[in-house]
């Protein structure tokens, strides 16, 4: 899940992180309260959960109060990467001599988390990474130790910060790996953390990414999904607990579990197809939790083809199979299907999805091919 980016500065300044007092705006006319309370120069920028927003025309300087409504209201409702603008965020405007990057993430290779740090902050950084990639420096985390001082007052030094500024970035530094490891995050950055025109450190930028699996432990941060940014199948798909991640090939998947969905999907792929999805029904789903999940699968335009593969244990194949017909007798599609069921009431649910004139699999392999012919000929 991504925060927005007032709520990750948010979050940032529980963590000691110094951000600009600003506030959320849905209308021009709040736009205009905000600026004139905040007596000064503002920054009027899009909420959406998408990077380059500047470059986007996403982010503004508003000198008055009156310009502060006027781009409010040409930000609100713009499309940004297809996401629609809903709400602009009225920060005072920051002084800036310097941008610098800051961020924390996952370093699977290293199985560390890493600190990345680039004195050629701003909107820039993916370019500085792809063609001057030495501008990046990286500083793998001991999960045990924590970000000690002496590592951040390295970044400090290789990046160049003026000495002045040192003892602040420590702080924030600290902050950052804090706030990605007790928020469970999987990234926490700042870019660009700038140097003020009064020298002080300050976190104009923030974004936030955080870990599904570990929301359960934050319930406030949980609170803050902004399901008006999410696209409508993951939305479905979270809340009839399925898990779902959509892909750009033409054949859809319904697994159940996520080390089948991951083994189908590579089978498909042996055999020259592509899944169009990542599914997992999970464990003893019942028929409308598979009716959900395969109303989500057709409404991919993209799918040519549906495979179904499912070990029954607790799942049971005849629910499974009962559930695929509930979603059938809704939606009319001469998209052809091939399911595959093994396991507990494997007969019965096989009699069931013969009723529907169903392709049927014994293995994997021969479903996979069965699929993949299947989406081919339909091409
Ligand atoms: P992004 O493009 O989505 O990453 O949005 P940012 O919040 O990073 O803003 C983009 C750029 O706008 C920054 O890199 C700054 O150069 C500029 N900017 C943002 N806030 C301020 C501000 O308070 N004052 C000034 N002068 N520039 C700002
Ligand atoms: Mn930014």
């Amino acid at each position: 899940m991504k925060l927005h980016e007032y709520q990750s500065k948010f979050q940032f300044a529980d963590f000691g992180i110094p951000v600009p007092q600003g506030q959320v705006a849905a209308t021009p006319q709040e736009a205009f309260q905000i600026a004139k309370e905040s007596n000064g120069p503002v920054v009027v920028k899009a909420q959406v959960l998408v990077g380059g927003r500047g470059k986007a025309g996403g982010v503004k300087l508003a000198r008055t109060p009156e310009e502060a409504e006027k781009y409010a209201g040409e930000i609100l409702g713009m499309q940004i990467k297809g996401l629609t603008v809903k709400k602009v965020l009225i920060d005072p405007a920051a002084k800036i001599n310097h941008e610098i990057y800051l961020g924390v993430t996952t370093d699977r290779a290293a199985r560390r988390t890493v600190m990345i740090a680039s004195a050629a902050g701003g909107v820039d950084i993916e370019e500085v990474a792809a063609t001057t990639p030495e501008k990046i420096i990286r500083v793998h985390v001991d999960p045990f130790l924590g970000l000690r001082d002496y590592q951040a007052r390295d970044i400090a030094g290789m990046i160049g910060l003026p000495r002045e500024t040192w003892r602040q970035f420590i702080e924030i530094a600290k902050g950052l790996y804090q706030a990605y490891l007790e928020s469970d995050a999987s990234l926490a950055e700042i870019n660009p953390l700038v140097v003020t025109g009064d020298g002080d450190l300050l976190a104009v930028d923030g974004k936030m990414v955080l870990d599904d699996n570990g929301l359960f432990r934050h319930p406030i941060l949980a609170e803050m999904r902004d399901i008006d940014e999410e696209s409508p199948s993951e939305f479905q798909a979270r809340q009839a607990g399925l898990s779902y991640v959509d892909l750009d090939g033409e054949i859809g998947c319904m697994v159940n579990g996520a080390g089948l969905a991951m083994a189908t999907m590579d089978m498909i792929k042996l055999f020259g197809g592509e899944p169009a999805n990542f599914l997992d029904i999970g464990g003893g789903a019942q028929s409308e939790k598979v009716a959900v999940a395969l109303r989500i699968i057709l409404s991919d335009k993209n799918v040519k083809a549906v495979l179904f593969n499912i070990f029954g244990g607790i799942t049971r194949c005849d629910e499974v199979a009962r559930g695929i017909l509930t979603a059938l007798e809704e939606i009319q599609v001469d998209i052809p299907m091939v399911a595959r069921l093994v396991g507990t009431n494997q007969e019965e649910g096989r009699a069931i999805l013969a009723e529907a004139k169903m392709t049927t699999a014994a293995t994997l392999a021969e479903a996979a091919q069965k699929a993949v012919a299947a989406a081919h000929s339909k091409a």
